[in-house]
């Protein structure tokens, strides 16, 4: 079995997270998507609203599971028996920070590989901060994420 995991905060998760979900489940066997508990910065949505997101619009795909994790990526990745952490990268900005993590992650344990997916070009521009500010300055939100997410964005800025 070819297992992947890919990890993020997903607050909340945007058509440029499915869209690399969506390639990753044609590459592999299984994905893991793996919401991270504890993030640095204080999130917009709680840990159970970010599955919730993450599973609805990811249901569709039979080999794609939904975890949360609260512990050393590497360690999430043996976990689920996976080999491959998958990354998107956006832009350059991406790639300093991703290749730190990358050579890290390496050092932690030298059987996992870490996999870079391109952004696809109409979501290059995208990322869960923006659409954050989008919904805050009432901007429109189609096509960047999906339905069930755009609802919890008007509400969470309408109180
Ligand atoms: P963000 O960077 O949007 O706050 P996360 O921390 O949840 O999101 O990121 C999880 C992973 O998804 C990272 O590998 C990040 O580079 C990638 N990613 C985020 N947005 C996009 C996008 N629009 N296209 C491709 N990959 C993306």
């Amino acid at each position: 079995m070819r297992i992947a995991v890919y990890p993020g905060s997903f607050d909340p998760i945007t058509n440029g997270h499915l869209d690399i979900i969506e390639r990753a489940a044609q590459l592999y066997d299984e994905v893991v998507v793996g919401v991270a508990e504890n993030i640095r910065k204080s999130p917009l949505f709680s840990l159970k609203d970010r599955i919730r997101f993450a599973g609805n619009a990811l249901a569709h795909l039979k080999n794609v599971r939904i975890e949360s994790f609260n512990c050393l990526l590497v360690e999430f990745a043996r976990r689920h028996d996976a080999h491959s952490i998958i990354k998107g990268l956006r832009a350059v900005s991406d790639f300093e920070h991703e290749f730190q993590m990358a050579q890290l992650n390496r050092k932690l344990d030298p059987s996992i590989e870490t996999m870079f997916m391109m952004a696809s070009p109409e979501y290059v521009y995208l990322s869960s901060s923006a659409v954050k500010e989008i919904a805050e300055y009432g901007g429109c939100l189609e096509g960047l994420v999906p339905p069930e997410v755009e609802e919890g964005l008007q509400k969470s800025f309408s109180r």
